[in-house]
């Protein structure tokens, strides 16, 4: 395997479909030029039918050695009809931790969830980008889509009493939402049962980067804003933060005395011809030779390739 670091975390990627339900101002899967293709189609499409399908999954998602974790990606999955199959496949070939990522529209149905959890399903990431429908649909451009998710939020939690799985939530963080992140984390926080909430920086491609001008927030403005919202949840007293709240990828120069709460970037893989390799990605995360002398140098994840070029470094000093 050449530059391929396999860690205990590290995960293999299927796109299961090459459409989705939701429309997301920030959809990196969505191309560029007009938003409506979904780049993850190229890879699904067989005959028209924009899904993955059980021979592409029998190539592409095979067990090998070095890799004990899966994750279904889209598009959303969810749509595809041959996912349950695929997660039981996945059980049979000794895949440890089996991980879908989804809008969660769908999880609105109870039984749909159960058939997830008893095929060998035990991670799920729900995307959820704002406390509320006018947030929330504004950034899908999905009118329903927040009662539909917080509902399969809401059912998934129910879950957990029976059944043994991680539960996190994902909030995509733009100009638009990120003065919520305290309402959103006041509203999940109580259920006490979410593993944990990742609030993201958008990969600037797709309608990402479409989109740029009105959606980039700097990470300055977002680092300040977390650390303000965990001051104040931290006085409450109220919640476990540390270790449930994450925020990614963010540079740890902007989040000193709060180092905790960075999370960890994953670097996603695919199986190529039998042989693990970086899922190759429009968008990348890069550093500066200004960062040389940084002590975070080496676990820090760096800032987006198109935020660089197009906002530059100004705001990020290496700490020593
Ligand atoms: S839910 Fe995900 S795949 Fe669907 S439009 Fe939004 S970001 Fe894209
Ligand atoms: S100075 Fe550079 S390497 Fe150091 S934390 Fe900031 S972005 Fe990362």
């Amino acid at each position: 395997m050449d530059n391929v670091i396999i860690s205990p975390d590290s995960r293999i990627h299927i796109k299961t479909s090459g459409c989705c339900n939701n429309n997301c101002i920030f959809c990196c899967d969505r191309d560029c030029i007009n938003g409506q293709n979904m780049l993850s189609k190229y890879y699904c499409s067989v005959n028209g039918e924009p899904f993955l399908n059980l021979d592409m999954f029998k190539r592409d998602g095979r067990k090998t050695k070095e890799v004990d974790s899966i994750s279904f990606t889209g598009g959303e999955s969810t749509l595809n009809k041959g996912l349950l199959y695929f997660i039981r496949l996945s059980k049979k070939w000794g895949y440890k931790d089996i991980c879908l990522q989804t809008n969660g529209r769908l999880l609105r149905y109870k039984n749909f969830c159960i058939e997830l959890l008893d095929s060998g399903l035990n991670e799920i990431n729900i995307s959820l980008h704002g406390s509320n429908k006018k947030i929330h649909d504004a950034l899908t451009r999905s009118s329903g889509a927040f009662e539909q998710t917080w509902q399969g939020l809401c059912n998934m939690v129910s879950l957990k009493e029976k059944y043994r799985f991680r539960l996190n939530v994902n909030f995509t963080m733009t100009k638009i939402n990120y003065r919520d992140i305290e309402n959103f984390l006041r509203k999940i926080l109580p259920f006490n049962k979410v593993d944990s909430i990742v609030l993201n920086m958008p990969m600037y491609s797709g309608n990402a980067e479409r989109f740029f001008s009105q959606l980039f927030v700097t990470y300055l403005d977002v680092a300040k804003e977390v650390r303000n919202v965990i001051d104040r949840l931290k006085v409450d007293k109220l919640f476990r933060l540390s270790g449930v709240i994450q925020i990614s990828p963010v540079p740890l120069c902007l989040m000193v005395g709060y180092e905790n709460y960075v999370g960890e970037s994953e670097i996603p893989l695919q199986v190529k011809n039998k042989r693990v390799e970086i899922l190759p990605r429009e968008s990348r995360n890069i550093k500066n030779k200004s960062c040389k002398p940084c002590k975070y140098y080496y676990k820090c994840s760096g800032i987006d390739n198109l935020y660089a070029e197009k906002v530059g470094w100004g705001e990020f000093r290496a700490i020593k």
